[in-house]
């Protein structure tokens, strides 16, 4: 038999239809990857049990004629999400062995359709970082080889300290490394300035943050609410769309979810592009960009402009401002959410000699540095005296963003197209000991989208000269994710899928 875990989602569906292989069967192919896979280190809980207690409804489901969208499809699921009688961690050591008693809708609503469980994947810790290096469970691997390195030399590191390895990216870094390595064929992550689509663009795999309110939060454990959002990570857009649609939809339990009708995104692949208007933004074009990133873009411009859309220039005169402005709108937001760890409800306590000792040791043992890093910046720019200085500014900013790409919409542009990244992977531990503002400029091309709150796809435009995928973004209208699916399905036509090696096992 074939290696199903090679299989994109679309694949293993048709397969499951036709009776080539059973849900358990898939499941525990995933299984036993997974496990050959664990020094990648992609999923900090393997739910064995769970995943084949599903997997063998799901048959039973299928034998009865009621297969859902995802029936039998095995997926991974970011720890951010609560996932009722299963360890949820956000990958904190604060909240330690915490089981959630419900199930986050979009995790609910994928099981709804027969998807599989196969386990809670590793990210930075309360989604904070680039690099997937902050979480309590210690770095992913990124399954692609650093520059000239063999399988042997990889291996080596591997058993050691990891060291010279890639990161994924992050925060999603558990998701786009199992997706990349063929361990699960799809995965829930979150974005809250580009969590979804930087992990993507360095493991040569799709992902889409969709617009604000597309997706329910209730049950994801919050970082900063404002930007927070759920969606897919794909091996092919085709495989992101079937995913988007189950995760999509309008839950009274999130008053910032929109109650809009959700499209079969998938319907939207295949569609023609032909006239639609690309909006390259001039500013986009950052000092020290890499040749292959320039390169990358104009031939992502090229695939679109062969498929008949129109390609015109743009400006977003605000974009310089929106990283210091997301550093101080997401550290604040992230500083009022993370109070309700202390020690009192969920997870870790450290004893102390009273209440107010016991919240400092607890959430002193409990975060690590990073966060605490942000909870500091965050009670300082909304502390009395810099409130208008840092917080009240930065939401002024925010405002004007959201105008820059208002105007470019309403000059009829249908999407715009910029890099994902202004790099390929890094090293494990190349930036993470550095200026920890080396490591925020990743996020130059993706925190716009959020500030904005529109939907925003990163997929495989090519490689760099070693090997490694760089990764394109496409930036939509509010609530129009389905252009954003035809213009990554005629990309993805012409550049095709990256895939990683399988060299750890
Ligand atoms: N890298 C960004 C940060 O650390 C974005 C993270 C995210 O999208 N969750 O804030």
């Amino acid at each position: 038999m074939t290696d199903l875990t090679a299989l994109t989602l679309d694949e293993a569906r048709q397969g499951l239809a036709k009776g080539d292989f059973t849900a358990l069967e898939l499941t525990e192919a995933h299984l036993a990857a997974m496990e050959a896979a664990a020094a990648l280190n992609a999923y900090v809980l393997d739910t064995p049990d769970r995943a084949r207690a599903m997997a063998r409804e799901s048959d039973a489901r299928r034998k009865r004629g009621e297969a859902g969208r995802l029936e039998g499809i095995p997926l991974g699921v970011k720890d951010l999400f609560a996932t009722e009688g299963t360890r949820t961690t956000a990958c904190s050591r604060i909240l330690g062995d915490f089981v959630p008693p419900y199930e986050s809708t979009v995790t609910r609503q994928l099981w709804q359709q027969g998807a599989v469980m196969l386990g809670k994947l590793n990210n930075d810790e309360f989604a904070m970082g680039s690099s997937n290096e902050t979480s309590a469970f210690g770095p992913v691997v990124n399954p692609f080889l650093p520059p000239n390195w063999d399988a042997a030399k990889a291996r080596a590191a591997l058993a050691a300290d990891r060291k010279g390895l890639l990161v994924p990216g992050g925060s999603s870094g558990g998701s786009a490394a199992a997706v990349a390595a063929n361990l699960c064929l799809g995965a829930t992550a979150t974005d809250t300035g580009g969590s979804i689509r930087q992990p993507a663009a360095f493991t040569g795999t799709v992902g889409i943050k969709p617009t604000y309110g597309r997706c329910s939060r209730w049950g994801i454990v919050a970082f900063a609410s404002s930007l927070d959002q759920a969606g897919p990570i794909a091996k092919t857009v085709r495989d992101a769309a079937a995913l988007l649609t189950a995760m999509a939809g309008h839950d009274p339990k999130d008053s910032t979810s929109v109650d809009l009708p959700v499209p079969d995104f998938e319907a939207a692949l295949g569609r023609s592009v032909a006239g639609k208007v690309i909006g390259i933004p001039r500013e986009y074009r950052v000092e020290g960009m890499p040749a292959e990133i320039e390169a990358l873009w104009r031939k992502g411009a090229e695939m679109l402009k062969a498929a008949g859309a129109r390609i015109v220039d743009v400006s977003l005169p605000h974009t310089k401002y929106a990283l210091p402005a997301y550093y101080i709108v997401a550290p604040a937001e992230a500083s009022s959410n993370l109070a309700r760890y202390d020690g009192v409800r969920y997870g870790l306590r450290v004893k102390g000699r009273d209440i107010v000792e016991m919240y400092e040791k607890t959430r002193a043992a409990g975060f690590g540095r990073e966060v605490k890093r942000r909870i500091l910046i965050g009670t300082y720019v909304l502390s009395a005296g810099y409130y208008d200085a840092y917080y009240l500014r930065a939401q002024k900013i925010r405002t004007l963003i959201k105008r820059d790409f208002e105007t470019v919409y309403a000059e009829g542009v249908d999407a715009i197209l910029t890099p994902a990244t202004p790099s390929a992977a890094f090293g494990i531990a190349e930036k993470a000991e550095a200026d920890p503002v080396e490591m925020y400029l990743n996020d130059i091309f993706t925190v716009t989208v959020n500030m904005a709150g529109l939907p925003g796809l990163a997929l495989p435009g090519g490689t760099d000269p070693s090997g490694l995928p760089l990764g394109l973004q496409l930036i939509g209208r509010p609530f129009d994710e389905e252009t954003l699916f035809s213009l990554a399905g005629v990309i993805e036509d012409q550049a095709g899928r990256v895939r990683a090696p399988r060299w750890w096992a």
